[in-house]
């Protein structure tokens, strides 16, 4: 049993008094406790945070690259210990869980171009014997709060560039596997970070309620689902707040005539299987075109039963346990629901049972064929490992139903036929397009973000959009005193 708490100023400290059980999803049992902060831990963060934006916004940005350099090499070096801490409290496999700390090394990659990044714009002679430039500088204190499914790479998308852009960053993770934020801001003292810059503060709805209101905070990052990220959106932004709050999905990944159905196949289970379909871009929905329908459920059917379900421990695991038992009963009821609503159910994961882990959260892989576009099954987010199959006559009818969906996060289309591709991407309604790549997830040097309900707010997460995000941009138009006084003027001066 282990206690997690927060980290301020560079320690590891709490005051409130009430916790939170921390699972193992492969057993259920309990193994840790985490601190859920009150008022008075967010009176010391604040106090932290405020005081240490000030100095490290006066560090240059080459200074700043070169602690993230830094930083990424101790995350190289102790990537296994990163990736364990996410697997014993997530249940994604090792592999898996190594992939995602990757994922999030890239952005810290990223933001050691800093100095680059936050080049302005110049120009001489705007007026006669007047310049203007542009910088983008800081915001102040910055907070992100984050989502169960990816405890490293999701916060990993918004520390490394807020605080390369001169803020200083709080971040509130998942009360369901907290430990690895802590190893990653302790890493980044270790980097030479001073103490403050980056703060974890743990907890709850309370402490994320303190976070919105507070008027010491200029932005808020969220990552989660839909109707807690148009909470976070409409409260926060009306405590007049910079806002990006990134919500849940429903994934449709459509297969034309043409595709190669091998490919398909590969793309679709490892997609919507992988990491027990508890990712935002897991594909939900395979929308089968026209006659390859047939072929394509049986290949799917097939390799789904040979799946290895098995703990993170286990070196050959595909797919692991879900991250509760409350979660293990909602996908559960979900798929009852499925059979009433009259899908044709070819895999059932329920009372999935695997021997030794009888009370781990195991949901086996579920298979739904004939769903159509009323039922809920198709049109809530399950985030389980879920499969259902759309059967669609045409190209037309398929890209219609990804567009009439209130979700936009991601889609992809497999397919031989060029001219298809191209109009799909164009014309989709998504924000993250595969084309022949089951999921489309942009480099950290590209954005991320979905349309629709996947995203409230104007910016999408990392690249170029993640420095506008996390800095404000101010122009300057300068004349030096000896130049010529003209007296004053009272039009619009024109050149
Ligand atoms: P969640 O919305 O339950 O929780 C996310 C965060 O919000 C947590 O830190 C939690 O403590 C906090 N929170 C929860 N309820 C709150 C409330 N009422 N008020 C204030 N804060 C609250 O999400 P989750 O279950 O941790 O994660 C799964 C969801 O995240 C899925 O919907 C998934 O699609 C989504 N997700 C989206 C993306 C994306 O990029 N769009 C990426 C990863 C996950």
């Amino acid at each position: 049993m282990y206690k997690v708490e927060n980290y301020i100023d560079g320690k590891k400290t709490s005051i409130s008094k009430r916790f939170l059980d921390i699972f193992d999803p492969s057993t259920g049992d309990v193994i840790g406790n985490v601190v859920l902060s009150n008022k008075d831990d967010f009176l010391n963060l604040i106090k932290s945070s405020q005081k240490s934006q000030i100095t490290w916004s006066e560090f240059t940005p080459l200074k700043r690259s070169r602690i993230l350099s830094k930083y990424k090499e101790l995350i190289e070096k102790n990537m296994d210990e990163l990736a364990k801490l996410v697997s014993s409290e997530h249940g994604k496999t090792f592999d898996d869980a190594k992939g995602s700390v990757t994922r999030g090394l890239e952005v810290v990659e990223f933001a050691c171009g800093i100095p680059h990044l936050l080049k302005g714009e110049f120009s001489q002679n705007v007026g006669k014997n007047i310049d203007s430039w542009s910088v983008r500088q800081p915001l102040g204190i910055c907070a992100g709060v984050t989502p169960f499914n990816f405890p490293a790479m999701v916060p990993m998308w918004m520390y490394p560039i807020s605080i390369a852009c001169g803020n200083s960053f709080i971040l509130k993770p998942s009360e369901k596997n907290p430990s690895c934020s802590i190893k990653l801001a302790e890493l980044f003292s270790e980097a030479g970070l001073p103490d403050g810059v980056f703060n974890v503060v743990q907890g709850d709805k309370e402490i994320v309620d303190l976070i919105l209101n507070a008027k010491e905070i200029s932005s808020v990052s969220f990552v989660g689902s839909t109707p807690v990220a148009k909470y976070i959106y409409e409260t926060a932004s009306s405590k007049h707040k910079r806002v990006q709050a990134l919500g849940g999905a429903k994934n449709h990944l459509v297969v034309m005539p043409d595709a190669n159905l091998d490919q398909a196949v590969d793309g679709i289970i490892g997609a919507a299987y992988g990491s027990a379909g508890e990712r935002c871009m897991a594909v939900s929905v395979a929308v089968a075109v026209g006659n390859i329908a047939d072929e394509l459920v049986e290949n799917i059917n097939l390799k789904a039963q040979r799946l290895k379900i098995a703990p993170w421990t286990d070196s050959e695991a595909e797919m692991g346990p879900v991250i509760s038992k409350e979660h293990k009963l909602k996908i559960e009821n979900y798929i009852s629901l499925g059979v009433e609503e009259g899908a044709k159910l070819l895999l059932d994961g329920r009372n999935y049972n695997l021997q030794g882990y009888e009370n781990g959260y195991f949901v086996g892989p579920t298979l739904f064929d004939n769903v159509s576009k009323n039922m809920t099954i198709y049109k809530d987010e399950i985030f389980g490992p879920v499969l259902s199959i759309v059967r669609v006559k045409s190209y037309e009818e398929a890209i219609n139903l990804v567009n009439n969906h209130k979700f936009g996060n991601g889609t992809s289309i497999y397919t031989s036929d060029g001219e298809i591709a191209r109009h799909f991407s164009t014309n989709i309604q998504i924000g993250m397009v595969g084309v022949n790549v089951p999921i489309p997830v942009p480099m950290a040097f590209h954005s991320f973000g979905g349309w629709k309900q996947s995203l409230f707010g104007d910016h999408s997460i990392h690249g170029n959009e993640g420095i506008h995000f996390y800095t404000k941009l101010k122009t300057t138009t300068s004349r030096w005193p000896k130049s010529i006084n003209q007296g004053p003027e009272f039009v619009m001066p024109t050149n």
